[in-house]
């Protein structure tokens, strides 16, 4: 039986190009600087999002805590929205590693933060208060149905920050998926950020890694963050080898899988008994509801299961379904057919 697994775009099995890659990878030891591959990875990540420089990293968790412990001393203030994935799925890595405070603001459901909410939380000099040092954004929001935030929005952003003194870091994870479904260049939307991390192990296929990209002087502090963490690693032109594959030949195809994911969230707000917030889908992320009563979504997950079809339930009544590169068309007209009949 052939499995179409929609649990997560990190399933992805890297590419045979990707493997060819990994195999030929010229290599050196990266935390003396030596590693070609790697170096070659992070002029080519700068270069895409039109920063000065950037830095590998294992992971997007790991790109995400190097920037905000550069960013941040012991007792600053992040504001954040409170569906980020920095505040819901990673631990509080920042205040238990970092000391850094995290000020949530609610998420709109376009996983935007309110102008007015971001503005309403920044300190004023007073003793009693931490001192607001950072707004970090999630672009696409993971949580908020994959929604991509638009450049305008940045800017808005950018200028908000620009009048207090404050930062801005943008965990984009799946920033070429946002430049995807808005049709711009990636590098618009993340002109306002002081830095930008992304996960080349999520639609772009890679086996492992993420990126941070910012100034050369921020790249260069940010290095030493990943070392204390532990993420000075050696010859990892192994693996940035298929992120090179990924920048190169897995951002154009991502509009696809927005395609899929738009089909599969129409189909399921055709089923009764289901239900689906269309407007926000735009990207490769479907959260949809379950409304038959006398159904859980445990036991939905587990007949679809049998069916060969691999969905995630996130709580008694919501589910996630996400499309990338294994999952064709095809794959969405199977799926549909399995709801179809388990309904
Ligand atoms: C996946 C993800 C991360 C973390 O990436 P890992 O590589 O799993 O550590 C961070 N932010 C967002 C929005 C993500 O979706």
């Amino acid at each position: 039986m052939t499995v179409v697994d929609l649990r997560s775009d990190t399933i992805t099995q890297p590419t045979p190009a990707m493997r060819r890659a990994m195999a030929e990878a010229e290599v050196g030891d990266d935390v003396f600087g030596e590693d070609p591959t790697v170096r070659k990875l992070e002029e080519m990540a700068a270069d895409r999002l039109g920063k000065e420089a950037a830095l590998f990293t294992a992971s997007g968790t790991m790109g995400n805590m190097v920037s905000l412990l550069t960013h941040c001393g012991r007792g600053d203030e992040m504001i954040l929205g409170d569906q980020s994935h920095i505040f819901f799925y990673e631990q509080g890595g920042s205040a238990a590693l970092g000391g850094i405070h995290p000020r949530t603001v609610p998420n709109q459901p376009d996983g935007t933060i309110l102008i007015e909410d971001l503005e309403g939380a920044i300190r004023q000099d007073d003793v009693h208060f931490p001192v607001t040092r950072i707004i970090a954004l999630e672009n696409t929001h993971n949580r908020c149905c994959g929604s991509p935030l638009c450049a305008d929005y940045m800017k808005d952003v950018g200028n908000l920050a620009g009048k207090h003194g404050l930062k801005i870091h943008v965990d984009g994870a799946r920033i070429f998926n946002a430049a995807a479904a808005l049709d711009t260049d990636v590098k618009d939307l993340a002109e306002y950020a002081d830095s930008i991390s992304f996960c080349l192990s999520k639609g772009l296929g890679s086996p492992a890694g993420s990126v941070v990209c910012g100034t050369k002087d921020f790249i260069a502090r940010a290095r030493r963050a990943r070392k204390v963490l532990g993420g000075g690693m050696r010859q990892a032109g192994i693996l940035a080898g298929a992120g090179i594959i990924s920048l190169t030949q897995m951002t154009e195809r991502l509009a696809e899988d927005h395609e899929n994911a738009g089909k599969l969230a129409q189909g399921l707000a055709h089923i009764e008994g289901l239900s689906v917030d269309l407007a926000n889908i735009k990207t490769n992320i479907v959260f949809f509801d379950l409304k038959k009563h006398d159904l859980s979504t445990e036991s939905l997950v587990k007949q679809l299961e049998e069916q060969g079809i691999r969905i995630l339930a996130l709580g008694p009544r919501k589910l996630r379904a996400v499309t990338h590169y294994h999952i064709s068309s095809k794959d969405i007209d199977h799926v549909l057919d399995s709801f179809k009949s388990l309904f």
